[in-house]
């Protein structure tokens, strides 16, 4: 539409249509290498990479301005041949791979010859290196991935230095942004920790130049909590356990998982989770998130846990051609290695709480017991993800202004047991947000009661269910089929999708991301809308008046209720009516946004706005419908919604006939192409966010009602073994 519009009026007033231009090489590359080295950080990763894969025992880094002014690595690895000098830095040039089969088994780090080159085109690069045998070595330097000039001779020590000056000299506004923004160089601190705790073998140093004292500063050693104490403190190694789980199993992949999780005393405002993939240095968000869930329900007091991980698969089940830049990596089986280390830390953790739960009764209510260690006060500066550990030293508060530090606090709160898991998680949630919002004092038990309620309606073979079973496809728009053990059951998904996004909304309560719409659009419009679609009286000058009030009145009860919805539920309305944002409620999907107006009509007819626990319900169940994975509005094509399609031909003006002839096969069929490949496309990407998006969030968080077991949305079908039974007799 956009593009025929802007061609018809560009014909129009006679304009010249823009002619496509080939972008200058070194265009492109400034670009490209943007990419790779979006922020300092991200050089220093990729120079430590490259010292590590050059077999180094040693790395330290030095840091001016942040990174913008100077990053220096030095290592005493194998060195760079002087042969290689002049392209060292030219794009696509490594040592680590040849032919693209390489790229299965690869172990190294870097491959694709990407990272240095890249640097020359943002920074000005100096190398200085040394091979073994040599008794001097050499400097070059380097500019928009060529070597400028012959290589000098000079005295060095084993290894390499990389230097970088004035990163992004050429790309203004990147540098003001970065220059704005606090400096890099606590992520590079915290960077060079998290390498540090894994690679134990190495030794790692990081200052600010000029500065006498090395920030960060570990010795090899053979011990990974060593390595982890002498990075983050004695009182986060103190409160770790150790945590294994290998599969071997020839059905579902293989991996091997070793790390450290802390336990109940560890106290933090924030997950720090390192974790390293096959000895890469990755992020996982589905893994974090599924270890998170397990900690707010186990130990709710110590939600944010510090966790240390390393995973290693074969290599071919790793996607390693992802961009460069992407820490995020996908493995194959995730949901399967997800679930099996979700169910050890679980476990560990269970059997961690249960010894202590008699402890923590008593510290509860006693006013002097400190609960959380005091953080080693020797350590000035830490890394970003330590800082945040800056715990109080005492659980229970004695600041007056803080509601979550009256007596009253824990009154209303049980002490924690297995059977109640999750039951705090919301108490949790909500004394945080009040710490972070002194003013408000809503007392949120609600949340915790609709969340109990959940857990304590929960259905334990459904349940079993949900959590192991394996998709086997779409009996129709409304039931999926999935496969548990010998059995088959078709399950609603409209049904299921409801429900699990309302517990989702409970659990993610007041803590949501934003869904941010491309415009904000007038919610009195989207009310109207919803209303003539409602509407049984479609026509008639006065009924559209009756809606054109009802949708005002909406609007301005929606508008004095802003602000909660906003805090709570991110759903953002400014002052002119205009609706903005919507929260995520599970990660990757959004809702169809055809049934906005339905919703908002829905938020103020069907909310009881006094009662808070009420109120907080039915938003929930509010969202939960409006986020559900309802059948697309257009009829599916494939089957009988096929004749939809179909256009609604001849101008002979008698009505209905056509869909008649085509039927007797006296007329070809005429498609509306668009159309049916619109619908095609919507009941596709339904399809696959059943299978991706649903199924894994439903084995993760959701709780089945009992009330499922009978009201249709769990419906048997058949078991296998009695299906196998009737095929022998055949
Ligand atoms: P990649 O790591 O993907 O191969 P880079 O651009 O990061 O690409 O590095 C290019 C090549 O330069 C590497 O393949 C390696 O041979 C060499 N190199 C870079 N840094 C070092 C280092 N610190 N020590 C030894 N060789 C290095
Ligand atoms: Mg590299």
């Amino acid at each position: 539409m956009e593009i025929e519009e802007a061609i018809s009026e560009a014909e129009l007033e006679d304009k010249p249509i823009p002619k496509i231009q080939r972008l200058e090489d070194s265009v492109v590359n400034r670009i490209a290498a943007g990419e790779v080295i979006q922020r300092p950080v991200s050089a220093v990763k990729e120079l430590i990479e490259n010292s590590l894969d050059a077999d180094s025992t040693s790395i330290s880094v030095v840091v001016k301005d942040g990174g913008l002014k100077l990053i220096q690595v030095s290592d005493d690895g194998h060195g760079i041949r002087y042969e290689d000098l002049p392209i060292l830095c030219e794009r696509h040039t490594t040592s680590k791979l040849s032919k693209f089969e390489d790229l299965q088994s690869i172990r190294s780090m870097g491959f694709r010859g990407e990272a240095l080159a890249s640097m020359t085109y943002v920074g000005h690069v100096t190398v200085t290196t040394i091979t073994v045998g040599q008794l001097h070595g050499y400097r070059a330097t380097y500019r928009d991935g060529l070597m400028v000039d012959e290589p000098k001779a000079c005295a060095a020590v084993k290894g390499t230095q990389i230097m970088i000056e004035n990163l992004f000299y050429n790309m203004a506004a990147r540098r003001k942004t970065l220059q704005n923004s606090a400096d890099d160089y606590t992520k590079i601190v915290d960077l060079i920790s998290r390498f540090a705790v894994h690679h134990t073998h190495v030794s790692f140093s990081c200052r600010k130049h000029g500065a006498g004292r090395a920030d960060i500063h570990t010795l090899a050693t053979s011990s990974r909590l060593d390595a982890i104490r002498s990075v983050y403190g004695v009182s986060v190694a103190r409160n770790l356990m150790k945590i294994e789980v290998s599969d071997t199993g020839p059905l579902n992949s293989v991996f091997n998982m070793d790390g450290f999780i802390s336990n109940s005393n560890y106290i933090a405002k924030k997950i720090t989770m390192v974790l390293f993939i096959n000895d890469r240095l990755v992020d996982c968000g589905a893994l974090k998130r599924a270890i998170e869930i397990v900690y707010a329900a186990t130990l709710p007091k110590a939600s944010k846990p510090f966790i240390y991980m390393s995973i290693i698969l074969p290599p071919e089940h790793v996607d390693v051609n992802i961009h460069p830049t992407k820490r995020e990596v996908s493995l194959l089986n995730q949901e399967f290695v997800i679930e099996r280390i979700q169910s050890v830390v679980e476990s560990k953790l269970r059997s961690s709480n249960e010894s202590r739960t008699f402890q923590e009764q008593t510290l509860e209510f006693s006013s002097s017991s400190p609960m959380a260690t005091i953080k080693d006060s020797t350590k000035d500066l830490s890394p970003s993800g330590i800082k945040s550990q800056k715990v109080p030293h005492k659980m229970v508060r004695t600041d007056t202004l803080d509601p979550s530090g009256r007596l009253h606090a824990y009154m209303q709160m049980k002490p924690p047991s297995i059977s109640e898991r999750g039951s705090f998680l919301s108490s949790v949630r909500s004394s945080i947000r009040q710490r972070r919002n002194p003013s408000e004092t809503a007392d949120l038990t609600s949340i915790q009661e609709l969340v109990n309620e959940i857990d304590n309606d929960c259905h334990p073979g459904l349940l079993d269910v949900v959590r192991h079973c394996t998709y086997a496809g779409m009996a129709d728009g409304i039931f999926a089929l999935l496969q548990h053990n010998t059995l088959l059951y078709l399950v609603n998904v409209i049904n299921l999708s409801k429900e699990l996004m309302y517990q989702q909304v409970l659990h993610r309560f007041a803590h949501f991301n934003a869904i941010q719409l491309s415009e904000p659009a007038s919610v009195p419009e989207l009310i109207m809308l919803a209303l003539k679609e409602e509407g049984t009286d479609p026509e008639g000058n006065e009924s559209n008046e009756v809606r054109g009030k009802i949708a005002e009145m909406n609007t301005e009860l929606l508008k004095q209720k802003a602000e909660m919805l906003e805090d709570y539920f991110s759903i953002y309305m400014d002052s002119n009516g205009n609706i903005s944002r919507l929260p995520v409620i599970l990660d990757q999907y959004t809702p169809d946004m055809d049934r906005l107006p339905e919703f908002l009509l829905c938020l103020g007819n069907d909310v009881d706005w006094e009662d808070e626990k009420i109120c907080f319900q039915t938003i929930a169940a509010a969202l939960g419908n409006f986020y559900a994975l309802h059948p697309p509005l257009l009829p599916n094509p494939s089957g009988d919604g096929l004749k939809f399609y179909r256009k609604r031909v001849l101008s002979s003006g008698s009505e209905g006939t056509s869909i008649e002839n085509i039927e007797n096969g006296t007329m070809e069929a005429e498609i509306e192409e668009e159309l049916l490949l619109e619908a095609e496309n919507a009941w596709a990407q339904r399809e696959w966010s059943i299978q991706h998006v649903l199924l894994p969030s439903l084995r993760l968080f959701f709780k089945p009602p009992t009330s499922m077991a009978t009201n249709g949305t769990f419906v048997q079908v058949a078991s296998l073994e009695k299906l196998y039974r009737i095929f022998e007799r055949c």
